[in-house]
This record gives structure tokens, sequence and C-alpha cells, in this order.
């Protein structure tokens, strides 16, 4: 929910870039739909090139838990818990009203995507 914030047509394959596009498009154009808040592999990731058995080996034999802690960071910082069933207008709410872009300087410092400033942008003019 936060990284939709960034996505401008960029992904790690052509597959996932549109399954990106469609989530986006999908969630702008039904706030109501129910979604499962999850810090493991979703829907999203199991459009990536980079799963392997239900992991992800983005960049070595620690992105999983990379990326694992970093899910944890965010679950935190809008105090929800993992697993949680919401509307979407009330997660991306929930992200907005809890996540300042500067907070991303922290949260997403490892992040390839980082650089851009997309995410940054994306979420100071609450894109989704
Ligand atoms: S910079 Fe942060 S919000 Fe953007 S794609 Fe990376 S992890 Fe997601």
């Amino acid at each position: 929910m936060l990284c939709l914030h960034g996505f401008k047509g960029l992904g790690y394959s052509p597959f996932f870039v549109s399954t990106m596009a469609k989530a986006l498009m999908e969630i702008k154009t039904n706030k109501d739909i129910l979604i499962n808040l999850v810090d493991d592999v979703d829907v999203l990731c199991m459009a990536c090139p980079h799963l392997s058995q239900n992991m992800c080996c983005k960049s070595g034999n620690d992105s999983d838990e990379r990326i694992k802690g970093f899910d944890r960071k965010v679950f935190e910082k809008i105090g929800i818990k993992p697993n949680s069933i919401l509307k979407v207008k009330e997660a991306i709410l929930e992200v907005q009203e809890n996540i300042r872009p500067d907070d991303l300087d922290n949260l997403c410092k490892n992040c390839e995507w980082f650089n851009l400033g997309y995410c940054k942008e994306g979420l100071k003019s609450r894109v989704v």
C-alpha cells in the first residue's frame, strides 16, 4: 500500500509492472474493496520474478528477512497488526496519516527505487 504511492510504471518485469498497474487501477476505482494486509508474500510479490520458494531472493540470502523487516516497520508505523482486513480507503488513510514523506528516508533506505523520489512525491501529493 505504501509502495503503490510511488508506482510510475517501473518494476521487476513486464508481468510485475502490469500486475502493479492493475492493482493501482482497482484500488483507485473502488476504495471499498476489502484487503488483507500481510507482512509476508502478497499478491504483488507473487507477480515478481525474484520470488522463489515463497521467499524474496532479489538481493542475496538476507533479502527475504530485510523485506519482512521493512513490512514490520511499516505496520508499526501505521499501528495496524499484520493480517488485518480493512477497506482500501482505510488502509490508504492509515498510511497517509501515519507515514510522513520524510519517514521514507529511514524506512526505505535499502530500496533501489528510493532515490528516484517517486514514493516521497506520491505520498506527499496523496496520489493513491
Ligand atoms: S522507496 Fe519505499 S515506498 Fe518506495 S518502493 Fe521502495 S520500499 Fe516502497
